[in-house]
């Protein structure tokens, strides 16, 4: 079995965001979560780690919007060429905001999932909730034990409709086996991979080449 989880990061930023993310109900998939949050006068994107990339900064930021079309803001966190990413695609009128300044403390807020957000110029903005993806990487290292191929994103390569990693022999399923980290998809893959297995031990016990 081969398990992943979050990155801890070293930085104390980091840290004080994980026990942000834990605690005060920040949203890493607004598929999933903020719907509740729906009232809430204005949102905030947290566009590091696997969000420091125009491409899903935006996919959260337009998703924020469907929740609080008033006011959604990408946090940059001083990363000036992902602000200029941003700036470029959205245009001067856009109803999402880009913020670069760097943040220096994430502080609950005294409503429901509101987030306080101090920066190092001194200013400080609410959010009435922060959506951040936190980014995921392989928690054991069975990948480099066995030599397994892991994809650019790091999660273990595998084909598919099986789900055998490059090691012929070795299978993985759910969230090590695919960036869609949902429920539906381990359910999924975790049947394929066990039809797999057992496909390929009865191809073996009986002399046969494997179809998998
Ligand atoms: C906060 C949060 C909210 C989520 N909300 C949703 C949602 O609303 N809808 C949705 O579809 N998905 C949601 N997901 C994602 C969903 O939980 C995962 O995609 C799913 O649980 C993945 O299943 P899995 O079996 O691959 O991994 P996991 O559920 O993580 O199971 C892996 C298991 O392996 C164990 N393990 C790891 N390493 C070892 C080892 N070396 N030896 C023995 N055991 C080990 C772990 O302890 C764990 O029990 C959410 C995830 C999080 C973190």
């Amino acid at each position: 079995m081969l398990g992943e989880g979050d990155v801890s990061r070293p930085s104390s930023f980091w840290i004080r965001l994980c026990v942000l993310l834990i605690g005060y109900h920040s949203f890493h998939c607004l598929f999933c979560h903020g719907y509740e949050e729906r009232f809430s006068a204005s949102s905030g994107v947290l566009a590091v780690g696997d969000l420091a990339n125009a491409p899903p900064a935006l996919h959260f930021a337009r998703n924020a919007h469907q929740l609080t079309p008033r006011g959604v803001t990408i946090y940059t966190h001083g990363q000036a060429s992902l602000h200029d990413s941003l700036v470029s695609v959205l245009g001067p009128d856009s109803s999402i905001n880009v913020d670069s300044r760097v943040i220096t403390r994430l502080e609950k807020g005294a409503h429901r999932a509101e987030v306080i957000l101090h920066f190092a110029d001194g200013g400080r903005a609410v959010e009435g909730f922060l959506a951040h993806k936190p980014k995921c990487q392989l928690s054991w290292n069975f990948a480099q034990q066995l030599g397994l191929e892991v994809t650019p994103q790091g999660d273990l390569k595998v084909t598919p409709p099986f789900c055998q990693t490059s090691l012929p022999g070795v299978f993985t399923a759910g969230d090590t086996s695919s960036m869609m980290k949902i429920a539906p998809n381990a359910l999924f893959t975790g049947a394929a991979a066990g039809a797999g297995v057992a496909a390929q031990l009865q191809a073996e016990a009986m002399g046969h080449k494997s179809m998998v």
